[in-house]
């Protein structure tokens, strides 16, 4: 009996690895994370498995669903979204887990902020322009460290996806403008990969009104850098010029 921590990926039930698939095959039990996870992705599961939804659920209900899973010999699929490495609150689970010494694994999950930038046909790392990608969000109900403030993440004028923070929109655009000047890009990207996945793209001086006058309010990602202006310098992997491990000069 194992128990298994996937990332079901952004949405799109096509974009979870073959690994997390074949593991939701196989389980008997499968608790999902029902307020961010498609429930297409419950097509993979067995007609016998039993399934719940952890939107409702503490954790001790959840962990109480795996000792059952456990007592029946059975594997669990825990679903979470994107990547569960990325807000996936699963330290704790597997934290309890070990202390019940019950065998586990993580299966990773494309995040959705990679899903953002393929849906706005976006690299994140461009040459000359960011080498850094910042994965940060607004403290909420969860506290953020103050060595983490916007405006200390900003200096660095990375790429940056903002995560949990949508309705924090206005508030993060003026305070980033001091960094990354106003007429920087932004892309908003609710539901990637979805069927109702919407884009907004501004600059941060416009973005705050564009969302608020697109009624989105929650499950975006806000990427904020200069990569968004597509202007940079072309990447040495590919350069006629330049030798690396796998490529002789010609
Ligand atoms: N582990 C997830 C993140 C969970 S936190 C991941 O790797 O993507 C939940 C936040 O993720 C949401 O508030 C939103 O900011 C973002 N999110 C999750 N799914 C999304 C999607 N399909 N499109 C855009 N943002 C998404």
């Amino acid at each position: 009996m194992k128990v298994y921590f996937i990332g079901a990926g952004p949405g799109d039930p096509e974009l979870i690895t073959i690994k997390g698939k074949n593991a939701i095959e196989a389980a008997g039990y499968c608790i999902y994370t029902g307020s961010l996870v498609n429930k297409e992705i419950l097509q993979y599961t067995s007609p016998k498995a039993k399934i719940f939804n952890s939107a409702s659920m503490t954790l001790d209900e959840v962990l109480s669903v795996i000792k059952e899973a456990q007592e029946q010999g059975e594997n669990v699929a825990r679903i979470h979204t994107g990547d569960p490495s990325i807000y996936g609150a699963i330290q704790e689970q597997m934290e309890a887990l070990e202390k019940m010494g019950i065998d586990y694994d993580v299966i990773p999950g494309v995040s959705s902020f990679t899903a953002a930038a393929a849906s706005l046909k976006q690299e994140l790392t461009l040459p000359g322009v960011s080498q850094t990608v910042i994965i940060t969000r607004l403290k909420g109900r969860t506290p953020v460290p103050e060595t983490e403030d916007l405006e200390i993440l900003a200096k660095s004028k990375a790429t940056i996806c903002i995560f949990l923070s949508i309705g924090q929109i206005e508030s993060i655009a003026l305070h980033l403008s001091q960094f990354y000047g106003k007429s920087c890009s932004v892309a908003v990207v609710y539901k990637a990969t979805w069927k109702e996945e919407k884009i907004i793209t501004g600059t941060l001086d416009d973005i705050g009104l564009k969302v608020q006058q697109s009624g989105i309010n929650k499950t975006a990602v806000i990427i904020v850098g200069k990569v968004l202006k597509k202007n940079f310098d072309k990447s040495k992997l590919y350069d006629k010029d330049f030798e690396h491990g796998c490529r002789k000069k010609k």
